[in-house]
């Protein structure tokens, strides 16, 4: 059945007229369909549908991924991108049952490491040469071009161990002969942040940029800071991937003090951080509001930026319906990050409903606090 959304305020994108039409074909249309249901947004915002760049939904793929309903439309999320659970020996089972079982756009960046996150933190994906599979991994991205957004790889002392930068200059050979992204996740050194930030180049993502984990964060100098500016303006997009270990809002409000802002906000939502202190992307981008992230830049945050980076186009006519209707409401929320310290807001997003086509659903922020 057709659908026309009315009493909206726009952002991200430009309507024509007043109204969103969407024909029974679940693609944008300039007029109404005849008999088409007419929904009023009670003037909430509209924008094209939330995007979280940073999930783990490879859910009995890995022990510890949260299934992708919880991390999609009822929380106002249309698309996401899972960071790093699936390897190329698994990758496969991450598509079949996950990215192709679902109406929110899932795409994937694939982990280096060949078993990705099966037994996450347990079982290292990079303990030695034998973890990666430059050749397989490359087949993989070849069989699964159209949902793999880039390659994953964790930099992470007590991840790679003695093996230090090798697994990230590995990745990031196999993403620039693949053509793809690089997301690297910062936080625990060795490697120290400025050995990752030499090897990136434009449109490789750090995901954790705001973590607060002395040595591994992008405040540790002053001269540190600079350098990741510095990455920043020539194209490397920051990502704040929350998780259960790496948002400090100390952190990222001298980050954001400092005049580095981050490319997209992420949630790195999975079963261990899902009941607190992530909860859902709501919740993080109105943490991000709270420590001085002006409101038009934690929406395109959600929005546009991840979307570009998964692929995914502006809306126009003829493209398939894919929206967000959300308020920013006054509120008392006390809200923790990674390490425990406390922050009232007073604005939170608050997620009424997602639209995928003609395909209309209620959404709410995961109220578990
Ligand atoms: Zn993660």
């Amino acid at each position: 059945m057709a659908v026309t959304l009315t009493n909206f305020t726009p952002v991200g994108f430009t309507p024509i007229g007043g109204a969103l039409h969407v024909g029974e074909d679940g693609a944008l249309a300039a007029h109404a369909a005849p008999g088409a249901t007419v929904v009023d947004c009670n003037g909430a915002y509209l924008s094209p549908g939330w995007c979280d760049l940073h999930v783990h939904v490879w859910y009995g793929g890995t022990d510890i991924s949260v299934r992708a309903a919880r991390a999609g439309r009822q929380t106002g999320v249309t698309a996401m991108a899972d960071a790093g659970s699936a390897g190329e020996a698994t990758f496969h089972g991450l598509r079949e049952y996950v990215i192709d079982a679902h109406r929110e756009t899932i795409k994937a960046f694939i982990n280096i490491g060949s078993i990705g996150l099966t037994a996450c933190n347990r079982v290292s994906e990079l303990s030695d040469a034998r973890s990666i599979d430059v050749d397989r991994t490359l087949e993989a991205i070849d069989r699964h071009r159209d949902v793999i957004c880039g390659i994953k790889v964790r930099a992470s002392g007590v991840i790679v161990g003695s093996w230090g930068a090798g697994p990230l200059r590995i990745a990031k050979h196999v993403a620039q002969m693949a053509g793809l992204p690089l997301m690297v996740h910062i936080g625990e050194s060795p490697p120290v942040i400025d050995e990752v930030l030499d090897i990136l180049t434009p449109g490789d993502i750090v995901t954790h940029c705001f973590n607060g984990k002395r040595g591994g964060s992008i405040i540790d100098t002053p001269q540190i800071f600079e350098r990741a500016k510095q990455v920043a303006r020539d194209g490397v997009l920051m990502d704040v991937g929350h998780g259960f270990a790496s948002f400090n809002f100390r952190t990222a409000r001298a980050a954001i003090e400092g005049g580095l802002i981050p490319h997209s906000i992420s949630t790195d939502i999975h079963a261990r951080n899902v009941d607190g202190p992530v909860f859902d992307l709501a919740t993080t981008a109105s943490k991000l509001l709270a420590v001085g992230l002006p409101l038009e830049d934690c929406i395109k945050a959600i929005t546009t930026h991840p979307r570009e980076v998964i692929g995914l186009q502006g809306p126009g006519l003829g493209s398939k319906a894919d929206f967000t209707v959300f308020d920013v409401v006054e509120g008392d929320l006390d809200v923790v990050d990674s390490q425990g310290n406390r922050l009232g807001l007073s604005r939170t997003f608050e997620p009424r409903m997602t639209l995928i086509g003609t395909d209309l659903q209620p959404a709410a922020r995961s109220v578990a606090h």
